[in-house]
């Protein structure tokens, strides 16, 4: 029986997962949830699905969470905060974790999964992007397995299993929706509201990554994650606008072979894949009809209107504290724009000028990481107060 940790169980991703664990009693159960503070939610995903143990992030809710429990006569033990969740996520409770916590608040906990050598389902890029090196070394030298839990990666992960193995491969492509602002003009960009902007076309998920969809940060994101999930150059990561949302990215290799993976637009089948890998189980997600859709899509993204994913591609060849500045101010740029504070062309703003404001250092250790995190989000509200002053 593989035990299952779900760190963001009730978002998006968690959802997803719970999902495709309950299709499959026989070989899975999710043996450990754990949510921000959404302790109504976390406790009726308990009362579905029994795990031996619940952890609300926020402490304030542990007392919801643990008399919740308690009055529907669940065996499950409450837990709050972050060193309990480090130590369900090391010790015995779980094979398995899924890391499925938004931004870069999932950074502890990830890496603690690395650490202690679990099966990584890694859907939570905002850690690779702060410390993807101390994070992939560290799963290395755990013998930890990650399989990434974004569909591009997933697709990359499918062509190429060995992620280490680069013989012959000459660059991969990450396919981009284009998000629903695809087409625009940066004019027309001016007033868009948050509801348009996390109305994605083809995918659904949680309110941040819908938003860094919507300006492209997302790929951007993922150019970086690439990097480290891969081991590849940024000239050999490219980015290509496939509004079908169907091929979900492409490695090509030097003999002019390309090889993608497709299906449809739906995460269950990267996490069927994490779940079960080398082996398939089925998701829940129906075959492709390609007759059905009848054509398939690509053109360049465009730049000028959506710059973040030049920013991100700035800051990966910038190394460094680059990208978890990057990182940190899109985080900041992205809460305040979905709070109505400020404008969506502000976000690729704010990231910009906190890059220009703090010059990247040497990244050797996560203390670093940690304090970049922390100098680029203070730039960047205090820079988010004089705009509200102004
Ligand atoms: P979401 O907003 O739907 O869910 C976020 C989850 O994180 C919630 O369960 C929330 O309670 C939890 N959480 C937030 N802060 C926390 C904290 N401090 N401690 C513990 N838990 C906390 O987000 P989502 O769309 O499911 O995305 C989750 C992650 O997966 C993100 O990093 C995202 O980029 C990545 N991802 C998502 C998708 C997708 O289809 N949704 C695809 C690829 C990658
Ligand atoms: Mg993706």
């Amino acid at each position: 029986m593989q035990n299952v940790a779900v760190l963001g169980a009730t978002g998006s991703i968690g959802s997803s997962t719970l999902d495709v664990i309950a299709r499959h009693p026989e070989r899975m159960r999710a043996s450990v949830l754990a949510a921000g503070s959404q302790v109504d939610a976390l406790l009726a995903l308990c009362r579905t699905h029994r795990p031996d143990h619940a952890v609300i992030a926020d402490a304030r809710h542990f007392d919801a969470l643990r008399d919740g429990l308690r009055d529907a006569g669940l065996p499950t033990q409450a837990h709050a905060d972050e060193d309990a969740l480090d130590a369900l996520v090391e010790g015995d409770a779980c094979t398995t974790v899924v890391a499925a916590i938004v931004g870069a608040a999932g950074l502890r906990s990830t890496l603690a999964a690395a650490r202690a050598g679990k099966r990584l389902l890694l859907a939570n890029k905002e850690s690779l992007v702060l410390a993807g090196e101390l994070l992939t070394r560290a799963a290395r030298d755990a013998g930890a397995t990650v399989v990434p839990i974004d569909s591009e990666h997933n697709a990359i992960f499918q062509c190429l299993p060995d992620a280490h193995a680069h013989a012959g491969l000459k660059r991969i492509c990450l396919t981009a929706s284009g998000g629903p602002f695809r087409g625009r003009t940066r004019a027309q960009l001016a007033d868009v509201t948050p509801a348009q902007a996390v109305a994605h076309p083809k995918w659904s998920m949680g309110p941040k990554i819908s938003v860094d969809s919507a300006t492209l940060m997302n790929k951007g994101l993922e150019v970086i994650e690439a990097h480290h999930l891969f081991g590849l150059e940024a000239d050999r990561i490219d980015v290509l606008v496939h509004p079908q949302s169907l091929v979900h990215s492409l490695v090509e290799f030097v003999d002019g072979s390309t090889l993608a993976q497709l299906g449809n637009p739906d995460m269950r089948t990267a996490l069927a894949v994490g779940l079960a890998w080398p082996e398939r189980v089925s998701s829940g997600v129906g075959g492709l009809d390609l007759l059905q859709h009848g054509r398939l899509d690509f053109e360049a993204p465009d730049l000028d209107a959506f710059p973040c994913l030049g920013l991100a591609y700035a800051a990966l060849r910038a190394g460094g504290t680059a990208p978890a500045q990057l990182n940190a101010a899109n985080e900041v740029a992205v809460s305040a724009f979905l709070q109505g504070r400020i404008a969506f062309l502000a976000i690729p703003a704010l990231v910009e000028d906190t890059l220009a404001a703090l010059p990247p250092v040497p990244a050797d250790t996560l203390e670093v990481l940690r304090d970049a995190d922390r100098a680029a989000r203070h730039h960047a509200q205090a820079a988010l107060a004089a705009h509200a002053k102004g």
